[in-house]
């Protein structure tokens, strides 16, 4: 046993609601499917923090030892406007208003996307699997269920969820009656049902549709988690992840449906995990509301992204996070600030004996192994860089902890983290010239004309911070 695996591995499962020790369907493996994003518009910051968790998930299993392999998924079909079960194709939708090819629509926002993971350090997954790739296999699929669990109405394809014990329990919701749901298709036998393939209406094209024995039309989104995970994981899988408002319809319906093709009672997953919302004071945010904050956003305002992600390591993955721009810069100076100590450590280290690091990472590994105590590992992180002595045992001990949090500690230095919004006129070679010019009248006690810098400088959006201690010398307004 090492430092990494001496604690055991606790997750918060959200079937059982408690906290329970990990252990792996497959010896020295973990197998892990997270819901990914609808493509037909860009993801907002708080859809972000779904992969950012989902990213830390697999760091930590790779941190303990186990071979990782996990899958994201693309829905590129199937999605509708309402959770559940009503509205319309999101991506037909876009497609219409926009008269666009579904298929652009999916391409650019699938690349938009992993744009923004790779902006946040997010590790590849093995599979990116998209749904339109796995069509054939879910009309399989959803052959193999019919029978037992299925009824066919004009809309399509339904499943029932009163064949499966204790549908719902995951959501905990009182489901007999179908709680929170609004039943507007006819014929339904239970307000919960779901489609699983949903018929083309007559009279209408869809741009994506295939053939299959209920009709012309595409599959259900539940239906296409079920399939994928299960071709690419095998079932039982380890876990299971997506935001927390998954919990409630898509992944208790991707349980039926796990249940009703394994002919067994498990759930699919020995964990189901759950990330909490980032919100913004106006409450949730919204992708389809007009509007919404982009990570893209953030990186033209100047801020760099990895500031977002430690954000979001900053809280609990079960808690709530409130976004602010002040929230974010805060996050910003932390990271500033832990790279100041590194690039000091950095300075001291190849005069320095190196001896070992056992005793922080054995802290990292009994704060992580607590339910991804990340708020800690942070804390650790940052007392170390704060440290005079050991330098190059302490640089060994952060680079190791940041295979875990991901922000890119080994590369990362100050002078990426100044705050440039990319539509300001003046250049950084402006700004530095100014500042010696600043410098040089300073020195010769002009202070009329060291102040008139200053202002000119203010006047473009750029504020000078003289003796900043965190040595940002400069930054612009946002
Ligand atoms: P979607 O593309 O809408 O299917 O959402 C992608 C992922 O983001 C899902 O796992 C959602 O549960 C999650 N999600 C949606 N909104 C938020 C939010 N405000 N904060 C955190 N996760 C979210
Ligand atoms: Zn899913």
């Amino acid at each position: 046993m090492n430092e990494r695996t001496s604690h055991p591995l606790k997750l918060f499962n959200s079937l059982t609601r408690e906290i329970e020790l990990f252990t792996p369907v497959h010896e020295g493996e973990a197998r892990v499917y997270t819901c990914g994003p609808t493509v037909y518009n860009y993801p907002h910051i708080g859809n972000m923090r779904a992969y950012v968790f989902a990213d830390l998930l697999g760091r930590t299993l790779s941190w303990k030892g186990y071979k990782l392999t996990h899958v994201i998924n693309i829905t590129d079909v199937g999605h509708l406007t309402d959770d559940a079960d009503d509205g319309e194709d999101k991506l037909e939708k876009a497609a219409a208003e926009r008269a666009q090819s579904i298929w652009d629509i999916a391409k650019h926002y699938t690349e938009a996307y992993w744009e923004d993971i790779k902006a946040l350090n997010i590790r590849q997954p093995a599979h990116w699997s998209i749904a339109t790739d796995y069509v054939p296999q879910m009309i399989e699929y959803a052959k193999g269920i019919a029978d037992q669990h299925c009824y066919e109405l004009d809309g399509g394809l339904y499943f029932d969820v009163s064949t499966i014990a204790n549908y719902g329990s995951l959501a905990r919701a009182a489901t007999e009656d179908g709680e929170g749901r609004i039943d507007t298709v006819e014929g339904k036998r239970n307000a919960a049902d779901f489609a699983i393939w949903r018929k083309t209406p007559e009279g209408e094209t869809r741009q994506m549709e295939w053939d299959s024995p209920w009709g012309k039309g595409a599959p259900g989104w539940h239906l296409e988690c079920s399939v994928m995970s299960e071709a690419l994981l095998g079932l039982p899988f380890d876990i299971h992840t997506g935001g927390i408002d998954h919990r409630e319809i898509h992944h208790p319906n991707e349980i039926a449906q796990n249940q009703a093709h394994s002919g067994c009672d498990h759930s699919g997953a020995h964990f189901w995990m759950h990330n909490n919302f980032l919100i913004d004071r106006a409450g949730k945010m919204s992708k389809s509301a007009g509007e919404f904050l982009r990570l893209q956003l953030l990186i033209e305002k100047g801020i760099h992204p990895l500031a977002y992600r430690l954000m979001c390591l900053q809280a609990h993955y079960r808690s709530e996070l409130e976004f602010s721009w002040d929230n974010l810069v805060a996050a910003l100076t932390r990271l500033k600030r832990i790279l100041i100590g590194i690039e000091r450590l950095r300075e001291k280290a190849p005069n320095e004996p190196s001896g070992n690091a056992d005793m922080s990472i054995h802290q990292v590994d009994e704060a992580i192994s607590e339910d991804l105590n990340t708020a800690r590992v942070l804390v650790i992180a940052e007392s170390i860089a704060a440290m005079k002595d050991h330098a190059s045992d302490r640089l060994e001990a952060i680079y190791k902890i940041d295979e875990l949090l991901g922000l890119d500690l080994a590369r990362l230095t100050r002078v990426d983290l100044r705050i440039r919004p990319k539509n300001i006129a003046i250049t950084e070679n402006e700004i530095e010239t100014k500042l010696n010019e600043r410098q040089q009248a300073k020195a010769d006690k002009d202070f009329a004309a060291a102040d008139a810098i200053r202002d000119e400088l203010a006047a473009q959006g750029v504020d000078l911070m003289d003796g900043d201690p965190l040595r940002w010398e400069w930054s612009i307004s946002i």
